[in-house]
C-alpha cells in the first residue's frame, strides 16, 4: 500500500437541479444535499433534493410525453438513432464523466475509463439495436379468428439506483425503458448524482423530447418512496440492498400492483478446486472481490477453496491483498480508493470487527488508511466458518473470506446454503465437472473459469432474495414491454 495524498482534479459541475420535462428546475421545498468527495470528505456540491411533489411532476411530465407529443408518434428506429446519440455524446464526453464518476464515488479514475464508461456505452449501443427489432408473433388460433400480439410499452417507469456503479446503473435501466418506447422517472443515489445528471443535459442535446426523460435526485426515504407508492407510475425497476427491494415490492402491493423488477444483494460464492488453473484462480479471485473497493452485488465473498490447496492460496491471496495499492482515486497506479461514505465505511469496518470477534484468521489489513478519506486496507479471513457473520452478510468492502472444502457435494451444499442467489464461479479444468457444477448452484450467473464478465447481450440477475427479473440481453427488454393480444374476426 502507498502513502496517501489526494489531488485537487479540476472537474466542472453544470448540473446540480431536477431535470423534469427537459427543463433544470429546483425542488419545490427548496431543499438540497451536499454530495460528498469520499477521498477528501469535503462537500462537492449542494444538489436538488426532490422530495414526494416533485415526483408528482414527473410524473405528470412523463405520463404526457407517453401519451401524447412526439415520443408515441415516433418511428421505432427513430427511438433507436436518438440511443446511438446519446451513446455517442457520453462518449465523446468520455474523459470529463469517468472524472467526475471518480470524484463522487470514489473509484480509481483508471476503472471509471476502462470499465464504467465502456460498459455503460455498450449498454445504450445494444439497446438502440434492438428499438426497431421488438414485435410480436402471428398465432394460429381456429378460423375466422386472426390472432397476433404487440409489445407494447408499459407507460411511466420509475428507476431507483444506487451508488457504487452509477454511470453502468443508469444505462442498465435507461436503454431497455427507453428502447421500448416507455418515459422514465429516475432516482439517482444522494451519494452520487452527479454522472446521472451530466448525462441528463446529453440526454437533451442528444434530442430527446421533452418528458421522455426526468432525473430527481433525492433521498430514498422521501423521493424513493413517492416512487414505489406512485399510482400514476405503471412499472418501478430498483438496485440496491435486500431490505429495500422488500419495501419497494409491498408500496407497489399496497399502491397499484405496478410492475416490479429488482437487483438486490449476494453473498456469491467462488469455488476452486485443486485442479484450476492456481495463478488465474489467484488473480481472478483477488478481482473478484476487491474490484470496486468491495462494492459489488457480485463480489465473490465466499471464497471456497479446495482442502489441499488451501494453505498456498490463502498465502498468495494475502500477499496479493498487501501487494495492493490504495489511494487517491485520481493516481493512474492507483487499484482502490475509498468506500463511498461515511456509513459504509462504518459498516465494513464493524464486520471486521465482528470477524475477528467470531474467531475468524486475521490474515492481512483490518484497518483504516490514513485518516481522512474512506480508505480501507485490503482485508484477508482465513478459515472462515459458514455460521459466521462475515460468511452470512453481504459486506459490500474489501474483506476477503477464504473457506476450505474436501469434496464437489459438501461444496454445493454449503454455496447454496445462503438466502442470496445473484452469483458463482466455479474454477476446474475438468468440463464435465464445470458444467455440473454450473447446473447445480442456484445464482443467476455462473461464471467458469472467469469472474465479473458483463456483456450487455447477457442476461443478469438474481434466484431467491437477490432479486426478480433479469436485466440486459432479450430478457430485459420483456421486463419494460406488455404483451397485447388482439383477436380479429375475418
Ligand atoms: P439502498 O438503501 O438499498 O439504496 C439504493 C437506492 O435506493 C438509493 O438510491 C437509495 O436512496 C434508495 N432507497 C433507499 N431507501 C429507499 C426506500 N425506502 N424506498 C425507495 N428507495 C429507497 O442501499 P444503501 O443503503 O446505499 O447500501 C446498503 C447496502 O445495500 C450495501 O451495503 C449493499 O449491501 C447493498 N447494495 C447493493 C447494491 C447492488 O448493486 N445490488 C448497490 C448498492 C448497495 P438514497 O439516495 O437515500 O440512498
Ligand atoms: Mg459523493
Amino acid at each position: 500500500m502507498t502513502a496517501k495524498t489526494i489531488s485537487k482534479p479540476t472537474v466542472n459541475i453544470s448540473a446540480h437541479k431536477l431535470l423534469i420535462n427537459n427543463e433544470w428546475v429546483d425542488s419545490q421545498s427548496a431543499q438540497t444535499f451536499a454530495t460528498v468527495n469520499p477521498s477528501t470528505e469535503e462537500v462537492i456540491t449542494e444538489v436538488a433534493a426532490a422530495g414526494a411533489e416533485d415526483i408528482d411532476r414527473a410524473v405528470v411530465a412523463a405520463r404526457n410525453a407517453f401519451e401524447s407529443g412526439e415520443w408515441p408518434q415516433m418511428a421505432a428506429s427513430t427511438r433507436g438513432q436518438l440511443l446511438q446519440k446519446l451513446a455517442d455524446l457520453i462518449e465523446l464526453h468520455a474523459d470529463e464523466l469517468a472524472r467526475l464518476e471518480t470524484l463522487d464515488n470514489g473509484k480509481p479514475l483508471q476503472e471509471s475509463m476502462n470499465v464504467d464508461l465502456p460498459l455503460a456505452i455498450a449498454c445504450y449501443r445494444y439497446y438502440a439495436g434492438w428499438a426497431d427489432k421488438i414485435h410480436g408473433k402471428t398465432i394460429p388460433v381456429e378460423a375466422p379468428f386472426f390472432c397476433y400480439t404487440r409489445h407494447e410499452p408499459m407507460g411511466v417507469v420509475g428507476q431507483i439506483i444506487p451508488w457504487n456503479f452509477p454511470l453502468v446503473m443508469q444505462a442498465w435501466k435507461l436503454a431497455p425503458a427507453l428502447a421500448t418506447g416507455n418515459t422514465v422517472v429516475l432516482k439517482p443515489s444522494t451519494f452520487t448524482p452527479l454522472t446521472a445528471l451530466r448525462v441528463g443535459e446529453l440526454i437533451i442535446e442528444a434530442g430527446f423530447p421533452p418528458g421522455v426523460v426526468n432525473i430527481l435526485p433525492g433521498y430514498g426515504s422521501t423521493a424513493g418512496v413517492a416512487i414505489a407508492q406512485h399510482r400514476d407510475i405503471d412499472k418501478v425497476a430498483f438496485t440496491g440492498s435486500t431490505e429495500v427491494g422488500h419495501q419497494i415490492m409491498a408500496a407497489a402491493a399496497k399502491s397499484n400492483l405496478k410492475r416490479v423488477t429488482l437487483e438486490l444483494g449476494g453473498k456469491s460464492p467462488n469455488i476452486v478446486f485443486a485442479d484450476a488453473d492456481m495463478d488465474s484462480a489467484i488473480a481472478t479471485a483477488h478481482l473478484g472481490l476487491f474490484l470496486n473497493q468491495g462494492q459489488c452485488c457480485t463480489a465473490g465473498s465466499r471464497l471456497f477453496v479446495e482442502a489441499s490447496n488451501y494453505d498456498e492460496f490463502v498465502a498468495r491471496s494475502v500477499e496479493k491483498a498487501q501487494q495492493r495499492v490504495v489511494g487517491d482515486p485520481f493516481n493512474q497506479q492507483t487499484e482502490q480508493g475509498p468506500q463511498v461514505s461515511q456509513a459504509q465505511f462504518d459498516k465494513v469496518m464493524h464486520y471486521i470487527e465482528t470477524g475477528m470477534r467470531e474467531g475468524a484468521q486475521l490474515m492481512c489489513g483490518g484497518n483504516r488508511v490514513g485518516d481522512r478519506g474512506y480508505f480501507i486496507e485490503p482485508t484477508v479471513f482465513a478459515n472462515v466458518q459458514d455460521q459466521m457473520t462475515i460468511a452470512q452478510h453481504e459486506i459490500f468492502g474489501p474483506v476477503m473470506s477464504i473457506l476450505p472444502f474436501k469434496d464437489i457435494d459438501e461444496v454445493v451444499q454449503r454455496a447454496n446454503a445462503t438466502e442470496y442467489g445473484l452469483a458463482a464461479a466455479v474454477w476446474t479444468q475438468d468440463i464435465a465437472k464445470a458444467h455440473a457444477i454450473a447446473h447445480r448452484l442456484r445464482a443467476g450467473t455462473v461464471w467458469v473459469n472467469c469472474y465479473d464478465v458483463f456483456n450487455s447481450a447477457a442476461p443478469f440477475g438474481g434466484f431467491k432474495q437477490s432479486g426478480i427479473g433479469r436485466e440486459l440481453g432479450e430478457y430485459g427488454l420483456q421486463q419494460y414491454t406488455e404483451v397485447k393480444t388482439v383477436m380479429v374476426k375475418l
